[in-house]
Parts: C-alpha cells; sequence; structure tokens
C-alpha cells in the first residue's frame, strides 16, 4: 500500500501512527422488511443471526433431481423483520459515529431494489427515524457540551477547514447577522411535524470518552447523484416564482489528501439534531420538487448525506482554541441512499428515462465493477486498474475503498416472489463485497496535546466524588447540589482576617482586596457560565416553545383547512343534490315524453299494418282479374282458332270430297262406257244391299294410299287391349250391319268404374239427332290411365261419327215428310249412273276401313 493511501484525511501526517497492515473487509448486513401483505408469497426466511435462504417461488422453480435449489447467503448480521431501527443502529451505525468523532471517516450505503426500505433504514419514517437521524442525535449527544462556537471553524472551497479565534468568529456572526436573508422558498423555516417525528428519536446515545480538550463543529451537506450528473440539494438558487432555473451540476475535484469533493458544494454548520435534520428535509423538499418538475424517476438516484465533523484541541487552559490550522481534525460520515439496484425494464421507463435509468444502471454497475476488481487485485494479489473514474458516485468514494476509513453497506431486501430475480443479484453482490477489505484508520490518542479542560473537569469531578463520600447518606440530585455549591464556595479563595490592629497595618487591606478581587472575578466568572447556561437553556426552551408553537399552528392549520375542505366538500354536496333534483325532472319529463312518443309510433305502425294489408288485397285482386281476362282471352281466342281451323278443314275436305267424288264418277263413267254388258247380274245383291240403310260417313274418304288427313298412329287393337263399351240405355238400336263391333269389350249402360278398372280403352256410344233429321252415331274413344289417387280417368283420343242416311236421302232431304219410300222407286233409281257411282264409292270405302269396323268411318283427332 502506498503511504499516501494511508493517510486518514484532514489529519496531518506526522501525527498520525498508520498502520498499513490491518485491514477489515466491507461490512455488509442484510435486512429483511416484512411483506406489504400476509397473502405474499415469501422466498427469503431468516435463518439466523448472519445467514438468509433464498428459495425460487412456485414460478420460477427449478427442479433438479425432484428438489428445487435454495441458496443461503451469510452477511456479518442479519435483521429480520422484527428488527427495530435502534437494533439496527446500535450495530450499523454507532461504530461509524463513534469512528467519526474519534476523527475516522466511514461510509455507509444501502443497496437494494426499489421498495426494499433502503430509504426506510437510512431516512426513516414518521415516529421512527432511521440511521440518518439517528446518527446526528447520537453526534450531538456527544459532543453537544463542547461544540465550538459557529464560525470559529470555517470550510474553505478546497475541502479544507480553518480556524479562527472566537473574537473573529464572533464578528462574523454578527456581520452574518445582519446579511439580509435571502428569499427563497426555504426562507421560512417551518418545523414540519413529519419531520419532527423523526427525529424525536429519544435514545439518549452518545460516545462515551470524547475528548474534552477538543472543541467540535458539525457540517452537513447533501448531494444528488442523478443521471451521472452531481447536484447540490442545499444550494440557495434565488427565488424565482415564474421560471425556476433547474439545479445546475457541479464537479468532483480531488484535494491534497487525494480525497474527492464536489466543488462549491453548500456544507452547512449545525449545531443541533433538529438543525440539522432540518437541513436535511430541506433538501430533501427540494429532492422530491426537481423529481416532479424534471419528470424524474426518484428511485433512480442516489442520495447522500455528508457529516463533517471539525474538531481541534483547546488551549493549556482549557479555554481557548488553539488557532493552529495543523491540529485541526477533519473527519467525515457519508450516508449514502443507492438508487434502486433493478434492472432497467421492471420499471419499463422509455425514452429519456430509460437513458437516464441507464447511466444510474450503469453507476450501479460501475460499483460493482469496482468492488469485483478491488476483490480479485486484493485475492490474487493483481494490480489491475480500479475504474472509479467511470462514475460519479464510484469516483466520489474512491477514497474509502482506496484509502482508509469504514465501510458499511446494508443490504436491503424484500422476501416477496416478484423480486426474487433481482434479490438474488443483490445478495450475489454482498456475498462480493464483503470480500473486499479496507484499510482499518489509525486511533489517533485523545488528549494527547492539552488536556487543560479535561484535567480541570476531572479534579471537579473527583473533588465532588469526596465531598459526597464525606457527608455520607444518600446521594440525590438535591445533595449532589449542595456539594456542588459547597465545592464552588470553596473554590472561592479564603477571606484573610480583617481586622486592623495596628493603624499601620498596610498589608491587611491589601490583601482582603486581593482576596475580594479575586473573589469578585470568579463570581463574575460564575454569573457569566450561568448566563450562559441559563441562554442556552432559554434558547432551548424557546426552540421548544417554537416547535410546540409550530405544530400547534401546523395543527391549526390543518384543522382549518379541513373545515374548509368539509365547507367546500358540503357545498359541492348540495350542488350535487340540485344537479340531480334538475336531472330527476328531466328524466321523468323526458319518460313521459317517451311514452307519448312510444304510444304514437304503435298507433302508426298499426295503420302502416292496415294500409299494407289493404295494399296487398288490392294487388291480389288486380292479380286475380288480369288472370281472369288472360284466360278469357287465351280462351276465346284458342276457340275461334280452333273454329276456324275446324271450318277450313272442313271446307278443304268438302273440296277434295267433291274433287274425289267427280274422279271416280269419272271411273265409273269409264268403267261404263268400256265394261261388257254380262256384269250386271251382279246388281241385284248389290240391291239387296241396298235395301238396306248404308251408312257414310260425312266426311269425305281418305285415300287409298295418301288420305288427305293424318291419321292418328294406333296401337294395335287386338293385342291384349280391353274396351269398356258404354252404351247408355237411351240409344236407339240402328240395325245396320256396320255395327261397332269390338272384341273381348265389357259393355256397360253407365260408366263403371269397376269396368274401368280392368280396361285400358273407353268408347261411348252417343246418339244424336243431326240437322238433317237422321240419327247421328258419335263414338267417343278414349284411354284408361290409373290416377295418382287411385282412381281412374279417360283421356278421350277420338270421335268417330256414324250417320245413317238412306240410299234415297237426297230426295228424303228434299221430302222429310216422306220417310219410308217405296222400294221400286230405289230400282228405278239404280240406272242412274251418279247413283251407282256413289253405291260404288261406299263399298270400296268400306271395304278400306280397319279390323273390327264394319262400316266406314273417317276418324277425327280429338284431343280432351
Ligand atoms: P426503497 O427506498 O428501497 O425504495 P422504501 O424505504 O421507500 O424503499 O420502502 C418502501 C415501503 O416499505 C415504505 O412504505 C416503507 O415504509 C416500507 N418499509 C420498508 N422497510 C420496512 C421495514 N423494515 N419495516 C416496515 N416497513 C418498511
Ligand atoms: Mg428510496
Amino acid at each position: 500500500m502506498k503511504a499516501a493511501r494511508m493517510k486518514t484525511p484532514r489529519r496531518p501526517v506526522p501525527k498520525k501512527p498508520s498502520n498499513p497492515c490491518v485491514k477489515d473487509p466491507v461490512g455488509v448486513y442484510c435486512r429483511v422488511r416484512p411483506l406489504s401483505r400476509p397473502d405474499q408469497e415469501c422466498c427469503i426466511e431468516v435463518i439466523d443471526e448472519t445467514t438468509v435462504q433464498i428459495h425460487p417461488p412456485e414460478g420460477y422453480r427449478i427442479f433438479r433431481n425432484g428438489e428445487y435449489r435454495e441458496t443461503q447467503y451469510s452477511f456479518k448480521e442479519v435483521f429480520g423483520t422484527l428488527v427495530v431501527q435502534k437494533q439496527l443502529f446500535d450495530v450499523v451505525a454507532k461504530p461509524l459515529v463513534e469512528d467519526l468523532i474519534r476523527g475516522k471517516n466511514g461510509l455507509l450505503f444501502t443497496y437494494g431494489v426499489t421498495g426494499s426500505g433502503k430509504t426506510h433504514t437510512m431516512t426513516g419514517s414518521p415516529g421512527d427515524g432511521g440511521l440518518l437521524p439517528r446518527c446526528l442525535d447520537m453526534i450531538f449527544n456527544s459532543i453537544g457540551p463542547f461544540q465550538a462556537k459557529r464560525f470559529v471553524f470555517k470550510l474553505d472551497d478546497k475541502n479544507g477547514v480553518d480556524v479562527q479565534c472566537e473574537v473573529d468568529a464572533l464578528l462574523e456572526r454578527q456581520k452574518r447577522d445582519a446579511m439580509p436573508i435571502p428569499k427563497t422558498p426555504s426562507g421560512k423555516r417551518q418545523i414540519d411535524p413529519e419531520f419532527a417525528d423523526m427525529i424525536n428519536v429519544q435514545d439518549h446515545c452518545k460516545v462515551e470518552d470524547v475528548d474534552e480538550d477538543n472543541v467540535y463543529s458539525v457540517f452537513v451537506s447533501y448531494i444528488e447523484i442523478y443521471n451521472n450528473y452531481i447536484y447540490d440539494l442545499l444550494e440557495e438558487a434565488p427565488f424565482e416564482p415564474i421560471k425556476p432555473k433547474p439545479p445546475q451540476s457541479k464537479i468532483l475535484r480531488e484535494d491534497q489528501n487525494h480525497n474527492m469533493y464536489v466543488t462549491g458544494c453548500t456544507e452547512v454548520e449545525v449545531k443541533s439534531t433538529e438543525e440539522a435534520f432540518e437541513v436535511f428535509w430541506r433538501g430533501q423538499k427540494k429532492r422530491r420538487i426537481a423529481n416532479t418538475q424534471l419528470n424524474r424517476e426518484s428511485s433512480r438516484s442516489h442520495s447522500v448525506f455528508i457529516i463533517k465533523l471539525a474538531q481541534a484541541p483547546l488551549d493549556a487552559d482549557g479555554d481557548n482554541v488553539l488557532q493552529e490550522k495543523e491540529q485541526i481534525t477533519l473527519s467525515q460520515l457519508s450516508l449514502v441512499d443507492l438508487a434502486g439496484s433493478e434492472r432497467t425494464n421492471r420499471t419499463k421507463a422509455e425514452g429519456n428515462r430509460l437513458r437516464e435509468a441507464g447511466n444510474i444502471n450503469q453507476s450501479l454497475m460501475t460499483l460493482r465493477t469496482c468492488i469485483e476488481v478491488l476483490r480479485e487485485n486484493q485475492m490474487y494479489g493483481t494490480n489491475k486498474m480500479v475504474p472509479y473514474r467511470d462514475s460519479k458516485l464510484t469516483h466520489l468514494f474512491k477514497n474509502y475503498f482506496d484509502g482508509e476509513g469504514k465501510v458499511r453497506m446494508i443490504v436491503c431486501v424484500n422476501p416477496k416472489a416478484e423480486d426474487y430475480e433481482e434479490s438474488l443479484q443483490v445478495m450475489r453482490f454482498a456475498e462480493m463485497t464483503q470480500e473486499v477489505e479496507v484499510a482499518r484508520p489509525a486511533d489517533r490518542p485523545i488528549c494527547g496535546l492539552t488536556p487543560g479542560r479535561r484535567f480541570r473537569n476531572q479534579a471537579f469531578r473527583e473533588e465532588l466524588q469526596r465531598k459526597l463520600e464525606m457527608r455520607g447518606g444518600p446521594i440525590n440530585e438535591e445533595t449532589e447540589e449542595q456539594a456542588v455549591s459547597e465545592l464552588l464556595l470553596q473554590n472561592f479563595p479564603p477571606l484573610p482576617s480583617c481586622e486592623l490592629l495596628d493603624i499601620n497595618d498596610d498589608q491587611t487591606l491589601p490583601k482582603v482586596i486581593e482576596v475580594l478581587e479575586k473573589r469578585h472575578k470568579l463570581r463574575q466568572m460564575l454569573s457569566e457560565e450561568i448566563a450562559k447556561t441559563v441562554h442556552a437553556f432559554k434558547t432551548v426552551l424557546q426552540e421548544f416553545d417554537s416547535s410546540v408553537v409550530s405544530k400547534e399552528n401546523y395543527i391549526q392549520g390543518k384543522l382549518s383547512e379541513k373545515e374548509k375542505t368539509i365547507a367546500g366538500q358540503k357545498m359541492e354536496l348540495e350542488r350535487l343534490e340540485k344537479k340531480i333534483k334538475t336531472l330527476e325532472y328531466k328524466i321523468h319529463i323526458l319518460e313521459k315524453t317517451a311514452t307519448i312518443y312510444e304510444e304514437d309510433k304503435r298507433n302508426l305502425q298499426q295503420e302502416l299494418e292496415s294500409k299494407s294489408q289493404q295494399l296487398q288485397r288490392q294487388a291480389s285482386d288486380k292479380r286475380r282479374m288480369e288472370a281472369r281476362l288472360q284466360g278469357m282471352v287465351t280462351e276465346t281466342s284458342v276457340k275461334w282458332e280452333k273454329e276456324c281451323e275446324r271450318r277450313v278443314a272442313a271446307k278443304q275436305l268438302e273440296m277434295q270430297n267433291k274433287l274425289w267424288v267427280k274422279d271416280e264418277k269419272l271411273k265409273q263413267l269409264k268403267a261404263i262406257v268400256t265394261e261388257p254388258k254380262n256384269e250386271k247380274p251382279e246388281r241385284p245383291s248389290r240391291v239387296r244391299d241396298r235395301e238396306k240403310p248404308v251408312q257414310r260417313s260425312v266426311s269425305p274418304p281418305p285415300a287409298p294410299s295418301a288420305p288427305p288427313v293424318r291419321l292418328r298412329h294406333r296401337r294395335s287393337r287386338s293385342a291384349g287391349e280391353r274396351w269398356v263399351d258404354h252404351k247408355p240405355p237411351s240409344n236407339v238400336p240402328t240395325e245396320t250391319v256396320m255395327q261397332p263391333q269390338v272384341p273381348h269389350a265389357i259393355t256397360v249402360a253407365a260408366a263403371s268404374e269397376k269396368a274401368l278398372a280392368k280396361c285400358d280403352k273407353y268408347m261411348l256410344t252417343h246418339q244424336e239427332l243431326a240437322s238433317d233429321g237422321e240419327i247421328e252415331t258419335k263414338l267417343i274413344k278414349g284411354d284408361v290411365f290409373k290416377t295418382r289417387g287411385g282412381g281412374q280417368a279417360v283421356q278421350f283420343t277420338e270421335i268417330e261419327t256414324l250417320k245413317q242416311e238412306s240410299p234415297t236421302g237426297r230426295k228424303r232431304r228434299s221430302s222429310p215428310s216422306n220417310p219410308d219410300p217405296p222400294e221400286d222407286a230405289a230400282d228405278s233409281e239404280w240406272t242412274d249412273v251418279e247413283t251407282r257411282c256413289s253405291v260404288a264409292v261406299e263399298m270400296r270405302a268400306g271395304s278400306a276401313l280397319g279390323p273390327g269396323y264394319q262400316h266406314h268411318a273417317q276418324p277425327k283427332r280429338r284431343k280432351p
């Protein structure tokens, strides 16, 4: 180790016996905070006073051979959830305060993730002061009676300290008091009750055997490191209400003793715990304001509260400070509340914040790296460069690790399962840190120089003791007071005898005068002391009073504030009630309107429905009418078409017939002209035949080869066809030879379903009187079908008309009144060529008929 590193800061080198061999490891303590909710899953258990066990929570458990990993970490001491602040203070911080008062440096920091209790441990909560107020309390309890007057010690801007005599200090004090107080937001110093609660530690903890021959002064400074910038939290910037200036960052410098310090940092001399904590609170407020105004994440900044203690010996009389700069000792205790150690992604920071957070993380990373390198150097004797300069945080504390002093770290952990991974990282860091060693500062002899006050005080204490013992009896406050006053009187020089026996006695009176003067002087001194004490007491009383008053004022203020709030809320309530009433009325009106509208809607809907029904009805009527008209039109047109067709066909046939008859007549004529006379004997049979009426079709007979009207295709009637021969009983027997004969027919008198079921053809013989008075027989034929319903249907296919005509029909037609002409008349007519021709024609035509028919028929296609 280099000699320079061994120096205790501020202490003149020759006076300090350095102790380069002794080193202490960094004291790492662990504090486990209680879970915020009892139902939270816990992943850290305190095993004993020095061990904690961390296990993965349910979700994380890594199973290895059926068992999950539990890890144990050891610390110098572990503080469980039930440990109170005082216990922690006694173990961790008290030794640091003792060291401070003995002129040694110390560094105490809290490390852990956000919410793990770092601030709770360092600052505390209202009513439960943390390490910082307790340290202050202990310092002032210890040095209280030995404090120097304000401004006796003066810090310079190079991290050094100077001393001045009490008179100069008094002058400076007066000068400062005369100066107008700068108007700052914190200018009005009012004690915050929350803060008052925190410093009310009432431990009366103090360092024993404080060097009474020294005078002491405490200076505090408070800085914040955010985004690798250092800000002075106590800087009194002039108050600018419109646009407050953003805080200016500070730079780090190294003093002649290689200690790092923040240049231009405000250092406030404080004389009591309250004053010191008030200064801290001021900085804390400023920090909060800055965080809000600049939208910072407070958990990402490191805060450093530095307590500097200057001490210098009194002169040999024990009355005045020794005016020697080299004799001044300046020690410092840094209390650091580090930023949350969690990784960035946990807080889901974005943009600027992420970058800033990255830098903060960077400083913690640098801290880790520094610790790692230090450990490596120490363990393996390597000489790697420790990267202190990589971050402001590590740079500021370089001297603690490289120089000497006590370094202590409290690792704060929240045992909740969500923090498991982060807690694991914290544990690992803690484990590593414990292996780093820091040189132990050398002890300084107490009262080595000018033990005047000590000796005087010691002598007084001894004398008092002796006196009390001599008196005997019980020792209580009263007896002690008596003894003290006796001792004080005793200290008064005894009066010599004042009796003047000799007129020339010029010794007694001067002696008496001398003694009296001495006594007077002593009295004056005592009364001065009393006045001082009274003054001090009055000050304390006044402070207490003002604190009580301010508390009262605060409470009053709060009360009136609350009252105002209540009144405001009442008014608001009334307003809201009124509003509710108005709204209710509106709702009522709206409901009514809605009902009316609904009724209207219903009526309109009904109307609409009836109208649409009416419309539908009209439309269907229209459709029906249209259909009927359409039907009538088509019917009429079909009827007329048919009629026309029929007439045309009849005319055609008639004409063809006429033509054919003429042809035949011509042929007959030709035959008659050419045939021999012996063929005549055939005539009688013919005549016989002709005696019976000959049936003749009204329609012209078909041509033998190509009939003028196309015959309908007929199926073979012989093959399995069965006919129903329907002959109504009203029919008149015609007795012609050419009766319609249907083989295998079932003859019925009325339409019979039974018969129809057996047959597949149907024929109705229908008779009516023709216009010429002859009976006209119509054979209406059709096909029988089975209907789907199981009945029978007849589709008429053709109608044959048979007409009976007498060979003398023409005559008959001319004289219908003579229905029975004489037979010889016929004979007479046999010679008539025309008649003969027509008979011949009929015979031929009859022979041309199809099977089963012995009459001349001209089928007519009829579709039903
Ligand atoms: P950090 O500074 O690490 O972010 P805080 O100190 O602000 O965490 O703690 C977060 C909350 O937990 C605070 O409300 C604090 O009062 C509470 N807390 C922390 N540690 C303890 C403890 N040991 N006992 C009781 N409450 C605690
Ligand atoms: Mg905190």
